[in-house]
């Protein structure tokens, strides 16, 4: 693969990412090149059970708002987990099913706290930033405009326990708040973290200044990527960018098969390990 070259005086050429790539990167180098560069690309592993029930939630939680508001009911969202259900990574047809009448009641509950007769501004809509040096392009889980006053709402559906702080620190949400105010031509600095198994919400509200750190961090991290992948492209596997991070996420890595570091941190953690107490941060991150 060619390293693209640059002259002075030739405008540099913006370093395109998701928040998921950003983040991936910091997680651990070696999965992100596993993830974004190698091709053909390593398999991974099936499906576990917390992510099929995190991803028929954000489409329940998507599809509701396509109802009218007369149809917004618990029948309707007892409907929409059973059209939307993925029934993979469950120990057996009984955790499957129970699985889906207890999110059948956390998404109804959830919903009893939304004001259901207020459209969103948006849903699950795609929305990107420019820097000089970088373009984010992702897509968040809803928008609102509450009284004039935009908001960032992201759902999670794992356990694990969150605090405003998890708001306040999130990449992710931090650029989609920059991203709107961009596309909209309007402030918006405060981002929601909606817990939907608990119902709680985890707020933050950003400055200027914070919002401006975070894209600071975005492009810093950016950089680190485009020397990465440029290593990658003339040394491929040899490059030496891309060592394991081991962590407790390895347990979860769905690249660990190929990652004999990895494994040495301990077993494998069963597919539906994660539906547990203690189940995994990385739900957070595919939820
Ligand atoms: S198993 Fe751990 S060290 Fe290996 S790629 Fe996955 S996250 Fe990285």
């Amino acid at each position: 693969m060619p390293v693209q070259q640059t002259f002075s005086g030739m405008p540099r050429r913006l370093y395109s990412a998701s928040p998921s790539k950003l983040l991936a990167w910091l997680d651990c180098p070696r999965r992100y090149r596993m993830q974004y560069l190698d091709r053909p690309k390593p398999a991974v592993r099936s499906r576990r059970a917390h992510t099929s029930v995190g991803v028929a939630t954000h489409n329940v939680l998507r599809d509701f708002w396509d109802l009218t508001p007369v149809e917004r009911t618990p029948t309707s969202v007892e409907r929409l987990v059973r059209q939307s259900w993925i029934d993979v990574g469950f120990r057996d047809a009984d955790q499957s099913a129970r699985w889906r009448l207890r999110t059948t009641a956390r998404v109804t509950a959830y919903l009893r706290g939304v004001d259901r007769d207020h459209q969103p501004l948006g849903v699950e809509r795609t929305v990107s930033l420019h820097t000089d040096t970088l373009a984010v392009t992702g897509r968040l889980d809803r928008l609102d405009d509450r009284d004039g006053e935009l908001v960032v709402v992201d759902y999670k559906t794992g356990r694990a326990r969150l605090t405003d702080d998890d708001a306040r620190t999130s990449l992710p949400m931090a650029l989609y708040a920059v991203a709107v105010a961009g596309m909209f031509r309007r402030p918006c600095v405060r981002v929601e973290l909606h817990q939907v198994p608990t119902g709680q919400v985890l707020a933050h509200e950003h400055t200027p200044e914070t919002l401006q750190r975070k894209v600071a961090e975005a492009e810093s991290i950016a950089s680190d990527l485009c020397r990465a992948d440029a290593d990658y492209a003339e040394l491929g596997v040899e490059s030496p960018l891309f060592g394991p991070r081991v962590s407790p996420i390895c347990a979860w890595c769905d690249f660990r098969a190929h990652c004999p570091e990895g494994q040495r941190m301990g077993p494998e953690k069963s597919d539906w390990a994660g539906l547990e107490a203690d189940g995994p941060g990385g739900a957070e991150r595919t939820a």
